[in-house]
């Protein structure tokens, strides 16, 4: 029973104990609720793309849609979006449970930044959004795992491409900090609300004008993209002014040299 607690009016050892035993209870019982609530989120974040799809496969079958190969690239395209959330879902799973391993070792974050820009350059062109790197000449290499880093990148970069109209701009920067390196990206797209800021890291949470979005993500990319970083002993954050912009950075440990 989560809800135990031992009367602690005891002064003295037994009292500590008392008091010891209350507070882990409550750790528990706090955890069970996060566990709960996870689960209600997911079967609500689940719900809707299958219930797209079974509408998209009850017209096909009952004839109000053709079954021609356009409806099936459709279907499929939901299918997609599915196997990708269960994907991010299993991923945040294992972070939140600690599990996550790295495989770390010195990363060239130039080559990492630019083969990510190289990835989003078509879509960027696509949509009229300028993409420009900057980088210093001699940036320290970090120390992390360049899948998981890449991942990080992608997910930055794929948010400012959704959330910035055509003729807006994207600039990638990185540079030291100290012992760290920073590495930005800034976007002059829609911006956030300072009052959905202090949110967009929690996993699901989508601002008000992009939960409506058909092209909108899972609401799990930068909740990920949060236990990555601090994974790797660096620290993720955003500013940003509605109608304007938003910049997303984030910090990572430099491989130390002799
Ligand atoms: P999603 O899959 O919905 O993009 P994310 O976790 O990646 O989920 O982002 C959470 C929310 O933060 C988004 O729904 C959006 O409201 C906001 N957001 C993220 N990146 C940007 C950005 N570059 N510009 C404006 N809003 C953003």
């Amino acid at each position: 029973d989560l809800g135990a607690r031992i009367p602690a009016r005891e002064a003295g050892e037994l009292g500590e104990v008392a008091r010891a035993f209350n507070q882990m209870a409550e750790a528990l019982a706090r955890a069970e609720q996060q566990r709960r609530q996870m689960l209600a989120d997911i079967a609500h974040e689940l719900r809707t793309p299958l219930g797209i799809l079974q509408g998209q496969l009850e017209a096909l079958l009952d004839g109000v849609l053709p079954l021609v190969p356009e409806q099936i690239v459709q279907v499929h395209d939901e299918v997609r979006h599915l196997a990708r959330l269960v994907e991010d879902l299993r991923l945040l799973a294992l972070a939140e449970a600690g599990q996550l391993r790295l495989e770390r070792r010195p990363v060239d974050l130039r080559s990492l930044i630019e083969e990510a820009a190289d990835r989003i350059a078509l879509q960027a062109a696509e949509k009229g959004i300028r993409l420009e790197v900057h980088l210093p000449e001699g940036l320290p290499p970090a120390w992390g795992d360049p899948g998981r880093l890449r991942q990080v990148l992608m997910n930055l970069l794929t948010n400012a491409l959704r959330y910035t109209p055509a003729g807006g701009r994207i600039t990638i920067e990185a540079q030291p900090l100290g012992d760290q390196v920073q590495v930005s990206v800034r976007d002059t797209g829609v911006g956030i609300a300072p009052e959905d800021l202090p949110y967009v890291f929690d996993r699901f949470y989508r601002a008000e004008k992009s939960r409506a979005r058909a092209d909108g993500g899972s609401g799990l990319g930068l909740a990920i993209a949060r236990h990555l970083i601090e994974a790797h002993g660096g620290r993720i954050g955003v500013e940003s002014q509605p109608g304007q912009g938003s910049h997303f950075f984030f910090t990572l440990p430099i491989v130390s040299r002799p």
